[in-house]
């Protein structure tokens, strides 16, 4: 199952988190969502709607606003499309322990994606335009903006 890998980690008597039960809202619409999530290392995790659950990258430096950056994004579980909407407490002992803000979410526009590289354009509020995610090795991907034409 695509969420094994997401609930082996976590206990849902113990956490909020979305335990993959939930059901989407408005299925005709693929959303996108930056949660600052402050653990043992703050980072921002950035997740795509794709194949009905979130592809999720973990961003240390946070998702570029601006064309001319480059920025890690390391891969990291697929979450459920729940999480879209999940903010607040992972208590202490549980994985990713600590405080998780929403950032900016809205919809996006898949305009390719395979395994090298996925292309996409953001509608949030804070975060828009044309994106690229390009795999380098392993769970590590670099993210940047493209140049507006
Ligand atoms: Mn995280």
């Amino acid at each position: 199952m695509k969420l094994d890998e997401y609930k082996s980690k976590r206990d849902f008597s113990k956490t909020r988190e979305p335990d993959g039960s939930g059901t989407k809202e408005s299925p005709q619409q693929f959303q996108f969502v930056i949660q600052k999530h402050d653990a043992s290392h703050l980072h921002y995790d950035f997740r795509l709607e794709i194949d009905g659950v979130l592809k999720s990258w973990a961003v240390p430096k946070g998702v570029p606003l601006e064309s001319n950056i480059k920025r890690l994004a390391v891969q990291t579980e697929d979450h459920p499309l729940d999480y879209i909407n999940f903010e607040g407490e992972i208590p202490k002992g549980q994985y990713g322990a600590g405080t998780v803000h929403i950032v900016d979410s809205g919809n996006f526009t898949l305009h390719s994606h395979d395994l090298k590289k996925i292309e996409f354009e953001l509608a949030g509020s804070t975060y828009f335009g044309k994106y690229v995610l390009i795999h380098t090795s392993e769970n590590n991907w670099l993210m940047f903006r493209k140049k507006e034409a």
